[in-house]
């Protein structure tokens, strides 16, 4: 049986400005294009959700859902160098690493043998260290394969951690089935807990 990480920072770039800048924590903050140039949010933090933005949103509509947002243009070169620092974390876990985006990635972890081969705890070990060592909230899936894994990732965040055991497999793909069809981007978080 494969076991797949999957992890996945917390609105990345808006986590990177408040580490950088601790006085925007608390406000709602947008990374994106300007409005008057037809700009879109790229991420925003969780104040800004709250107002009901969220990434792809015309920076014109989350500015009049919320006229206080703090806005700012993304700074890719900091973000890669955040990105590179917390994938590094990711290759003293396994070589076996696959980048999705800067703030994301699979982590196959079947053959580590650290944390006595257990997934749950490589995870937490993984969550601990890239804060420690980043500043940054990553959110983790655990599964058999990274279909799972990535629907996990998110069951949980912020903040996550989230566990789908192999005995749960069925019932995970179950409740993604029953969903698939109402519009929600993800099944609904399933109410048993590892
Ligand atoms: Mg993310």
């Amino acid at each position: 049986m494969r076991k797949i990480l999957h992890a996945d920072c917390d609105c990345f770039y808006a986590a990177v400005e408040m580490r950088d800048d601790p006085g925007l924590r608390d406000l709602p903050l947008a990374i994106g294009g300007s409005a008057d140039k037809r700009g879109v949010i790229a991420t925003c933090n969780y104040p800004a959700r709250r107002y009901g933005i969220h990434s792809a949103m015309p920076t014109a509509r989350a500015l009049r859902l919320c006229p206080e947002l703090k806005l700012l243009k993304p700074d890719f070169d900091r973000y890669r160098r955040v990105s590179h620092d917390i994938q590094a974390v990711f290759h003293e876990l396994t070589p076996l690493v696959e980048p999705l985006s800067l703030d994301e990635a699979y982590l196959d972890v079947s053959e580590v043998t650290r944390f006595q081969g257990s997934a749950t705890w490589m995870a937490h070990w993984l969550k601990q260290e890239v804060l420690t060592r980043t500043g940054i909230v990553v959110s983790v899936g655990v599964a058999p394969n990274k279909f799972l894994a990535k629907i996990a990732s998110d069951w949980d965040k912020p903040d996550g951690l989230f566990v789908i055991p192999p005995t749960q497999m069925r019932a995970s793909s179950r409740g993604w089935r029953s969903t698939s069809c109402t519009g929600s981007a993800l099944p609904p978080r399933p109410s048993w807990r590892v």
